[in-house]
């Protein structure tokens, strides 16, 4: 484990085409903006395996194993999660969760997947193989929430990605005693019920992230793709909302990263 108090970008999406044969390249600049790290996570079981031998390739590159629900359509192969995960490189199960925003893949196709995927994972704990689980959860509070409580898994191992709600989801998550992560939506202006919620959570439980290619911060909105170097704009926004240093917030989000990720 390291001692770093660089950032890294806890979420993006390198196997995407918008980064093909540029990977090394925004590796390279997000360590020259202060960005020592990505995790580039999984959409689908096909894709863990893509995801793998892309951070196998880099350095400061991690990446997760899972089923996005979004692709929850998609043939799924279960026994990637173990072969992937057995990985060092391979640092979280997930993303995986529910998406009521988007009407395709069927809301019961999402929870046909997710429960199936509680299920492998919870087995692969028994066996051993323990991780932090990232959470997709767009518009699914009240409906994800029960389901993770009535797993056997910690609710301190998961973390909430891109949070982009309000101060009453903010407190059911952070009551059912999860990690909690950010993206460029908070630095947008009209996500006021986002900045509010982002000075409700303890310190040591948040982290960010810039779901790359998607969803770049403010002062590079337009920006297309976004970029693991941009994660710095959102440390920042976070630092200004709960009105401590840039640098005092990225050595904590750091040391969040460590605790949590293990790296
Ligand atoms: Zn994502």
């Amino acid at each position: 484990m390291t001692t770093s108090t660089a950032l890294i970008d806890t979420h993006c999406h390198l196997t995407f085409p918008d980064f093909e044969g540029r990977v090394a390249e925004e590796l390279k600049a997000a360590s020259a903006a202060g960005v020592r790290g990505a995790i580039t996570i999984s959409t689908s079981t096909a894709n863990a395996r893509e995801c793998l031998s892309l951070s196998q390739l880099h350095d400061n590159l991690w990446c997760s194993a899972g089923v996005h629900p979004l692709y929850s359509d998609e043939p799924i192969d279960w026994s990637v999660l173990k072969e992937v995960g057995a990985h060092a490189k391979c640092v979280a199960w997930g993303e995986l969760g529910l998406d009521r925003h988007h009407t395709q893949p069927p809301f019961q196709t999402q929870l046909t997947v997710l429960e199936a995927q509680l299920a492998e994972i919870e087995s692969l704990e028994r066996a051993g193989m323990t991780k932090p689980i990232i959470l997709h959860c767009r518009d699914a509070f009240s409906d994800l929430i029960p389901i993770l409580k009535s797993s056997c898994l910690s609710s301190n191992r998961f973390v909430f990605h891109c949070f982009t709600a309000g101060p009453a989801e903010m407190r059911a998550l952070l009551d059912f005693g999860a990690m909690v992560s950010f993206t460029g939506v908070l630095t947008y202006k009209n996500a006021k019920a986002t900045q509010e919620a982002a000075c409700l959570s303890p310190i040591d439980r948040v982290l960010v992230e810039t779901d790359s290619p998607f969803l770049a911060p403010e002062p590079h909105r337009l920006t297309r793709p976004n970029a693991p170097r941009l994660v710095i704009h959102i440390a920042d926004k976070l630092a200004s909302l709960r009105g401590i240093t840039p640098e005092a917030m990225r050595a904590q989000l750091a040391l969040n990263c460590t605790a949590f990720f293990g790296i």
